[in-house]
């Protein structure tokens, strides 16, 4: 049994969607799950929809608009017959949100995000499950809402791993016996049926969850790229491609903010020894990278940049040490304004951190923390974080850069620069 994982990228329009029913009925033995993100940028255009109605804005609907164009389009690729029941399924699907826009907005925005986004891939699996039928394999589209159950940290929310472990068990394995399953990542439901995200690019996570309650050999993320590279190529030009990784290598690196697997996609999938492939959809022949135990460590060095960066540094206003008592104070401000830290750093009287600069909420935690401390803010910093890093490596990195924190342990040397 596996499962396979398409993202956004490799569903954008209908050739794609061609692409990825022949990756499934090619690359499918025994019996397959498959979980489809929402199409290309589909999830980015719901949120600045659901932003806009939020804000009372009649805007929301020309991007419903746009939404509903985009798919429509993709469906007169690929259904010829417009008595096909895809159509009418597709056009229902809209109307729910065409209703929860009627009315005013009640709820919180992370409530109605949920409700709203969760959309995107409600429609991407429909479109995947009706093509892969015509074309003639035997596929079942399956509501993940029925099998995911989590807290109502909409938005965000965590797993109930108990209740979707016992319900995927029960119901799955015996679709799975005749049919190619297909599925939504990215979204759950809470006991009281509301729908509820897992966080943004999620999806990932979503195969993780299924893989790991039905217990596969292995799970594939069809990717854009070639594989897990041991840097993003949007910055650097001489890319590595790593043929095999190990579980704590790859949590590491999405740790650190290696965007090609979602951070918690990987612990799941440790615990029940599943060895993740990443794997390219446009050159579905090659090997990539499997992510499994190992104890090849091929150390090629990895390096994540992450760009936009902001220094925050907090001092008690009374001299006092930073101490415990001030810490989970100041953590509980990150954590309750959603703000993650990237680097982090304390001496006896200051804490420093850097974090994404991502405007409001970093502007709300500022008047927080200035209740109680001194703080100082230090924009457009670059962090680079290096695994596996000697000097060279660190050279490489520098060029027209200074270091404003240092920060290295045995394996990993995270530094936070400017440009020069
Ligand atoms: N469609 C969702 C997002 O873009 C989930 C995913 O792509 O993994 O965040
Ligand atoms: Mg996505």
């Amino acid at each position: 049994m596996q499962v396979f994982k398409f993202g956004g990228a490799s569903v954008k329009n209908a050739e794609s969607i061609k692409n990825v029913a022949s990756i499934i009925a090619h690359y499918k033995k025994n019996e397959l799950l498959v979980v489809v993100s929402a199409i290309g940028k589909t999830t980015d255009k719901l949120e600045k929809l659901t932003k806009e109605y939020f804000q009372g804005s009649a805007h929301a609907l020309t991007w419903l608009e746009e939404i509903k164009q985009d798919h429509q389009y993709i469906l007169t690729e690929l259904f010829a017959d417009p008595s096909h029941p895809i159509y009418d399924d597709i056009a229902n699907s809209f109307v729910e949100i065409e209703w929860i826009l009627e009315e005013e907005p009640q709820d919180t925005y992370n409530y109605l995000f949920d409700q709203i986004v969760s959309l995107g891939e409600i429609l991407s699996s429909k479109i995947l499950a009706a093509y892969t039928n015509q074309t003639g394999l035997s596929t079942s589209w399956i509501d993940a809402r029925d099998y995911i159950f989590t807290d109502n940290n909409y938005g965000e929310a965590k797993v109930d791993w108990h209740k979707t472990e016992t319900k995927i068990r029960q119901d799955l394995p015996i679709i799975l016996n005749d049919f190619v399953i297909i599925t939504q990542g990215f979204i759950g439901s809470t006991s009281e049926n509301f729908t509820t995200t897992l966080g943004r690019e999620g999806s990932d996570y979503s195969a993780a969850i299924f893989a790991s309650c039905l217990q596969v050999d292995n799970v594939t993320i069809w990717k854009d790229v070639p594989g897990v590279l041991n840097a993003d190529p949007k910055w650097f030009d001489r890319t590595e491609l790593i043929p095999e990784l190990s579980y704590t290598d790859a949590i590491e690196l999405t740790y650190y903010g290696a965007t090609v697997i979602h951070p918690k996609t990987i612990k799941p999938l440790q615990n029940s020894k599943i060895s993740l492939n990443v794997r390219s959809f446009i050159n579905p022949a090659e090997n990539g990278t499997v992510i499994r135990t190992t104890n090849s460590g091929l150390a090629i060095p990895s390096f994540i940049f992450k760009i936009n960066q902001v220094l925050i540094n907090i001092q008690p206003r009374d001299f006092s040490f930073i101490v415990e008592d001030n810490l989970s104070h100041i953590f509980n401000a990150f954590h309750s304004h959603r703000i993650k830290i990237n680097m982090m750093h304390n001496s006896a009287i200051s804490f420093s951190v850097s974090v994404d600069d991502t405007g409001e909420n970093i502007t709300a935690l500022l008047e927080e923390l200035e209740k109680r401390y001194t703080v100082n803010l230090e924009k457009g910093l670059e962090l680079i974080t290096i695994r596996y890093f000697n000097q060279e490596t660190i050279d490489r990195v520098l060029v027209n850069k200074f270091i404003i924190r240092e920060l290295k342990d045995s394996y990993t040397c995270q530094l936070l620069v400017k440009n020069m």
